[in-house]
């Protein structure tokens, strides 16, 4: 299947990462249908995209019509068997395997043998989730960034038996959906979490050493290393269980372990302090913004 044969995109999970996925399928001029398991989910999803595209349309980017018809792309649906229609699905619903392989099982089923099915996943490994569907040869990564709307970047995951029709396919889908897509292997933390997590996990032990606090370990890498974000608030940004997840995938993964999490991250995780989304982690965060350092 070719990228002129691509109509409508199935998005399954509503959250922060399928509702952007969602809004930038129907502003690049797809038909969307997004899934979730409840419909407060969806509505959640669709007030967030709702939002986003007020944004674009203060600043100009788009018009009210324009608004009017990328919210008339998006059907939304409790029912798997909606997908049915889809040419290409975007799986993005929470990050644990036995629920996305259900997810590639229930998808492999209900959607026509020309389907493309796409994952979202920052850690399982494309293989397994291929393994899932009678089609291993149609599945693969396409590993978008958070806020999506805003994010370039998508990275292109192969599985061992994804075909190269289907890799090219989703390459020019990626690039139609306005975004830059980058090949990767399909290993552990693929590149971005891979290069990306040692870093945020050393900047605990550093914390946890007493290197400096937390506010001047952000600091040194903002002004130092001209990153946007110190380490430590990005990591309160992704989330630590998310964080915790990543790296015991790439320290299983890899059999390495420089890979192991710092005892600090574990430590919050166990008492539910899990950064932003919970209000507290190595920030204390009040409706989104930071406060100041947490004890
Ligand atoms: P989220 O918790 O905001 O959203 C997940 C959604 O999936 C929820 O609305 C949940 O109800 C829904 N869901 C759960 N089971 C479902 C099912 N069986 N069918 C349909 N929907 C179901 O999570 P998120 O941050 O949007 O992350 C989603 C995926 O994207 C994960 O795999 C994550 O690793 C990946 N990801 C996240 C980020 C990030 O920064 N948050 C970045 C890149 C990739």
């Amino acid at each position: 299947m070719s990228l002129d044969d691509i109509d409508t995109i199935g998005v399954v999970g509503a959250g922060q990462m399928g509702s952007g996925i969602a809004q930038i399928a129907a502003s690049t001029g797809y038909d969307v249908v997004m899934r979730d398991i409840k419909q407060a989910f969806l509505d959640e999803g669709l007030s967030t995209i709702e939002g986003s595209l007020a944004r674009f349309v203060e600043r100009d980017a788009i018009d009210e019509r324009e608004r009017d018809e990328i919210l008339a792309r998006i059907e939304t649906t409790t029912a798997i068997e909606e997908m049915r229609e889809i040419d290409v699905a975007i799986e993005a619903v929470v990050e644990d395997e036995d629920v996305k392989t259900s997810v590639f099982a229930d998808l492999d089923q209900v959607t026509d043998e020309h389907a493309i099915l796409t994952t979202n996943t920052s850690s399982i490994p494309i293989t397994t989730l291929a393994s899932a569907t009678d089609r291993p040869n149609q599945v693969a990564g396409m590993h978008f960034f958070n806020p999506v709307p805003v994010m370039d970047l998508v990275e292109v995951i192969r599985g061992h038996d994804t075909s190269n029709a289907t890799a090219e396919t989703v390459i020019a889908l990626a690039r139609d959906m306005g975004k830059d897509p980058v090949e990767v292997e399909d290993l552990p933390g693929f590149v971005s979490n891979r290069v990306l997590m040692p870093m945020l996990n050393e900047a605990m032990f550093a914390l946890h050493e007493g290197v400096a606090d937390a506010e001047a370990i952000d600091q040194v890498m903002r002004m130092g290393m001209n990153h946007p974000m110190g380490p430590l608030e990005l990591a309160d940004f992704v989330g630590l269980d998310t964080c915790l997840h990543i790296l015991d995938v790439l320290r299983d993964g890899y059999g390495d372990p420089k890979y192991r999490p710092a005892p600090i991250l574990k430590q919050k995780v166990e008492a539910g302090h899990l950064g932003k989304k919970t209000g507290r982690g190595f920030y204390v965060w009040d409706e989104g913004d930071k406060v100041a350092p947490a004890d």
